[in-house]
């Protein structure tokens, strides 16, 4: 395996398959032309090009620092159409990625202006809100936790982009890059450099501090950066999965001073949330989309915020090709494969947890004969998302949940398609659990 595979590999660790199989796939290192400052790639349309530029670059970038210590340009280059004939109209090749963000690191997309606020991230955004704007004063430093592809980048970032016009000095980076960065400079007998690197910039972003878990060496070294910037009223800024005390193998000093500025999460987006991020996500991308296509969208995608950018991209690609105007059916056709993907081997069992969970009640409520409205309403939606996504029988259904004979299973039904057709509200956040199980019995292999 070359170098340029090897990264496209680690890659595919970080995004989801959609969106490595879309693009990333599609990427042909080319060893000849690149050089140890210079990374080239070929792909085959300019729409993934652009989109390979727009989102990846960066990322490439670090991984190459990551496995060889340098960090490249990254080049997409077009592949030349095999026969003269196909010319065609590829102006939108740029040649490299924008200098700013490969000098910062920092994706300029990811600014407070593209970030949605909603309940579940209000106190994130809040909190880097104020720290963007007195750094080094209020909360420091700040530690933002949540789950994959909630926004804790973009966030963090956000602080980056808008201290940068202001002569700040800003480095950004993941724990794995800093670890990289400092195992280097140890061999090279270079550690001066790491350490002014490190301790002199205004605002340190380091992402993903998890991995830093049982790293002893670089925890040492990253206590005393760590001690250095905040004793000089440097701003540090950091993110990981889970808050410092639930991070394991990290030394009670590193996990209190985490502690000390303020600790803020971010949940999963609610519907809304998630219907305005993508709205502002077919804004960033210029794509056009009906409200219905939205929603569904929003039903469609797990938590995850990325996926979002991949499916808009594969809705545009589709209607480009096909010359056809997105709607309802056409998104539905086109984001099928992926739906069906998810939609094998859901069980009854993984039915009933998702419903116990997503309602609020207990699998044993469910099934017991509990007349209480939450019960009632949680049991119904059990036996119709079971009927509908499972090969079970109404008997075998009516059997599960302890019913004389199926005539209670077939009446649920039809009061559920009932609602379906009268209550959109009710239809969509069906559709949710019904895309939550799917999710759920797909990660689960
Ligand atoms: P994390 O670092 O938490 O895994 P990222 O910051 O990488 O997540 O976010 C994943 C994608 O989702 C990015 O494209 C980001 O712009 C987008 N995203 C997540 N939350 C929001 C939000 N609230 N508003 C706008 N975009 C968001
Ligand atoms: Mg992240």
């Amino acid at each position: 395996m070359n170098i340029g595979d090897t990264v496209l590999h680690m890659l595919k660790e970080e995004i989801s398959d959609i969106e490595y199989n879309r693009y990333i796939k599609q990427l042909n290192y080319l060893p000849k032309s690149s050089r140890s400052n210079l990374a080239v790639f070929e792909v085959p349309n300019p729409l993934i090009a652009s989109w390979v530029k727009n989102r990846y670059a960066e990322k490439i970038a670090h991984l190459f620092e990551v496995k060889t210590g340098n960090r490249p340009d990254v080049e997409i280059r077009l592949k030349k159409p095999k026969s003269a004939a196909g010319k065609s109209g590829m102006k939108k090749t740029e040649k490299s990625p924008s200098e700013p963000a490969l000098l910062t690191m920092l994706n300029p997309a990811y600014t407070f202006a593209n970030f949605v606020a909603g309940s579940s991230n209000q106190f994130a955004y809040a909190a880097a809100k104020s720290v963007s704007e007195k750094p080094g004063q209020v909360y420091n430093p700040l530690f933002i936790y949540g789950g994959v592809g909630l926004g804790k980048t973009h966030l963090m970032q956000a602080i980056g982009n808008a201290l940068l016009p202001q002569g700040k000095s800003v480095i950004y980076t993941s724990v794995e890059q800093f670890v990289n960065d400092f195992t280097r400079h140890l061999r090279n007998q270079t550690m001066d450099h790491f350490k002014e690197k490190y301790r002199q910039c205004d605002l340190l972003l380091i992402d993903d501090v998890q991995f830093l878990s049982n790293k002893i060496q670089t925890q040492e070294e990253f206590f005393h950066t760590f001690e250095t910037l905040r004793n000089d009223g440097k701003q540090i800024v950091m993110t990981a999965d889970k808050p410092p005390k639930r991070i394991a193998g990290l030394e009670a000093r590193l996990q209190s001073r985490f502690e000390w500025g303020l600790v803020a999460d971010i949940q999963p987006p609610e519907l809304e949330t998630k219907i305005a991020i993508i709205k502002k996500k077919c804004e960033l991308n210029r794509v056009i989309l009906g409200n219905d296509v939205i929603n569904y969208i929003a039903t469609v995608i797990e938590s995850n915020t990325r996926e979002i950018e991949g499916i808009l991209s594969k809705l545009h690609a589709y209607s480009q090709l096909m010359h056809q105007e997105i709607t309802i059916d056409f998104a539905k056709n086109v984001l099928r494969e992926q739906l069906q993907e998810k939609s094998d081997n859901i069980t009854i069992d993984s039915i009933m947890k998702t419903i116990a969970r997503e309602l609020n009640v207990k699998p044993s409520e469910i099934r017991s004969k509990s007349r209480s409205r939450n019960i009632v309403a949680a049991r119904r939606v059990a036996i119709y998302l079971t009927r509908e996504l499972t090969p079970m029988s109404m008997p075998q259904i009516a059997q599960y949940f302890g019913m004389k004979d199926h005539s209670t299973v077939s009446h649920t039904m039809k009061k559920i398609h009932r609602l379906l057709e009268e209550d959109e509200a009710f239809k969509i956040r069906i559709e949710e659990l019904h895309n939550k199980i799917s999710a759920r019995t797909h990660t689960e292999q």
